[in-house]
């Protein structure tokens, strides 16, 4: 069995040359004659794979220093609502602008914790492009404004950094962190579950703006408070340990691949040549998203006749391309090409598209 092409959305593709590595050190790591799992995150070898980690991540997103970068877990999910415990205070509110099924997921998971108010959303256009910025209805009083910079699901994507004023900015990048150079003092919060673009499920990589941490939130437990994380270096309690080991070789291939201005350049060149098969294949496929709002990382495409999903499904899959069923809330076909997924996998993707679309005419 040889590795297929995989547009899995989540968890993702990683880089062969990082899981090829992992697999080298599994049994003996550096050298200490024990697992990378089977040691103490409090132990000087651990310890120094941590400060490594953060220090590429750093320099990879050129994170300015009055930013705190933590390693935490829970999913995003899990800080769709730590994220209102820890910025929002009893009676205060904050804008959500939905572009799709996380936006929405981010606000009602938010609701127990914040007053959400949802200032801008393109629901009513089933999530097929971005709402109008002259539409938003901000208020300089929210705690936040929290968005969704690339929508998995629905492939939207913001190309730019929407200007918000003073507020900080909270971004949901699960998606599409890492896929190109950001500023990211243009935040006050940058979060991402790690299996798309950084590493295994079980991580979740915050970036917030130290300031933000003296925000009192509300009585909560320990863990809950990012501040508490901070202080104590992303080890108030056992890490994931594995999966800050893969993010830290996730980050060096990341690095010795030419950084994200490169990633950003081979991205593009990507999500071109998909979009320039769907559009170009006569209507036998097609994208929903606006043409602006489309997403770099997960394509959504429809078959012109929906009985013809099931024997794409199986033949894409027999030649070698796994993973291309789409979300049931949109239907059709996904292909989620991130920072892992090489053009090549591309090209074998639009071969088989023209292909298939020949033979099934
Ligand atoms: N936000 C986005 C943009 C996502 O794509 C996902 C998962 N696919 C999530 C949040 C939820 O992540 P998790 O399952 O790690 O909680």
């Amino acid at each position: 069995m040889s590795r297929l092409w995989n547009f899995s959305a989540g968890p993702a593709a990683l880089p062969q040359a990082v899981l090829e590595r992992a697999q080298r050190e599994l049994l003996d790591w550096q050298g200490c004659g024990a697992s990378v799992m089977e040691l103490s995150h409090r132990g000087k070898l651990f310890m120094s794979l941590a400060q490594q980690a953060e220090a590429d991540l750093r320099e990879l997103l050129a994170i300015p220093d009055d930013y705190a970068v933590l390693f935490l877990q829970g999913g995003a999910t899990q800080h769709f609502a730590q994220i209102p415990m820890n910025l929002a205070g009893e009676g205060d509110s904050a804008d959500y602008i939905v572009t799709g099924h996380w936006g929405e997921k981010a606000a009602s998971e938010a609701a127990p914790y914040v007053q959400v108010n949802i200032a801008g959303s393109s629901k009513a256009q089933h999530y097929r492009g971005l709402p109008p910025r002259e539409s938003w209805q901000l208020d300089p009083r929210a705690a936040y404004v929290h968005y969704t910079p690339n929508e998995t699901i629905h492939g939207v994507e913001f190309h730019d950094i929407p200007q918000v004023g003073e507020v900080p900015l909270v971004a949901d990048m699960s998606s599409d962190i890492l896929s190109a150079p950001i500023d990211v003092s243009r935040f006050g919060l940058i979060y991402a579950g790690a299996q798309k673009n950084i590493g295994p499920s079980g991580l979740v990589v915050l970036i917030i703006r130290r300031d933000l941490l003296q925000r009192a939130g509300r009585p909560m437990a320990r863990i809950f408070r990012y501040a508490e994380h901070a202080a104590n270096d992303s080890m108030l309690n056992t890490p994931n340990t594995w999966g800050w080991y893969l993010a830290g070789l996730t980050f060096q291939w990341l690095k010795e691949q030419g950084g994200l201005a490169a990633m950003r350049e081979r991205n593009r060149a990507k999500a071109e040549l998909l979009y320039r098969t769907i559009d170009g294949s006569d209507g036998y496929y097609r994208n929903p998203v606006e043409p602006a709002a489309r997403s770099r990382m997960n394509v959504p495409f429809t078959l012109h006749d929906s009985a013809l999903d099931a024997d794409f499904l199986k033949e894409s899959e027999a030649a070698g391309l796994l993973a291309l069923k789409g979300h049931k809330a949109v239907g059709g076909m996904r292909a989620s090409i991130y920072n892992a997924v090489p053009l090549e996998a591309v090209q074998a993707l639009a071969g088989f598209m023209g292909d298939f679309a020949k033979r099934h005419g």
